[in-house]
């Protein structure tokens, strides 16, 4: 599973909410995660209030082993050269202890767990584990696995916006928004400016296509 803290934040307008923050996301128990870090949004904290982002800049492991991505996402994309350095030399030496610790847990499970289903990995999967990467920032990051995706498998935006100034019909069209988002496995967002309000729907290309196809009326 994807590992997550909730954080308590306060904006520069004085509002206190909170907010994920991931230290590991693995994109196959939880694939509309891959599209928050495609949008840029992943460990990005946005006011409810104002609206203002804030990137809360925390590394994170970003896992897709069926694209064999595994890969270490430091924040800054200025880390200077020695500090990079420092942070490869310890992430292998994690990485290797990640490997032996599997290696020795899947030992003791064959010797307690007979005919009980194993979930944990066999020695030749831990040792098939792709290969950790590093990057510095989010771009880098998009970069990477974008590579790795195929073209319906990338990221994919639909824009839905009404000129209403009413709150109420906001909020309904939000509603919609937010429905036809979840029935199509994707995520949404919110620009809420005085004269228009748009809600972006962003997941697959795969799926933002079904979407404008189930929008568009038939006939
Ligand atoms: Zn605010």
């Amino acid at each position: 599973m994807s590992r997550s803290i909730t954080q308590t934040l306060t904006c520069p307008c004085g509002k206190v909410f909170t907010s994920q923050v991931y230290d590991y996301v693995n994109v196959a128990q939880e694939p509309q995660l891959r599209y928050i870090v495609l949008a840029g949004l992943i460990n990005v904290s946005t006011c409810p209030t104002c609206g203002r982002r804030a990137a809360l800049a925390r590394p994170f492991i970003y896992s897709d082993p069926a694209h064999k991505l595994l890969i270490y996402v430091h924040p800054r994309s200025d880390a200077p050269q020695e500090a990079r350095l420092l942070i490869l030399e310890k992430l292998r030496s994690v990485y290797t202890d990640v490997i032996a610790t599997q290696e020795q847990q899947n030992d003791e499970e064959h010797k307690c767990s007979k005919g009980g289903r194993s979930v944990t990995l066999t020695p030749s999967q831990a040792r098939e584990m792709p290969p950790l990467q590093v990057v510095f920032g989010l771009d880098q990051l998009t970069e990477l696995v974008n590579a790795a995706l195929s073209p319906d498998e990338r990221l994919g935006r639909l824009a839905m916006s009404t000129q209403s100034r009413s709150e109420a019909e906001r909020g309904q069209f939000l509603d919609i928004a937010r429905k036809l988002a979840s029935e199509m496995g994707c995520n949404y967002e919110v620009e809420d400016l005085s004269d228009e309000y748009t809600v972006w729907i962003y997941g697959s290309r795969r799926n933002i296509g079904a979407l404008m196809r189930e929008l568009t009326p038939q006939g």
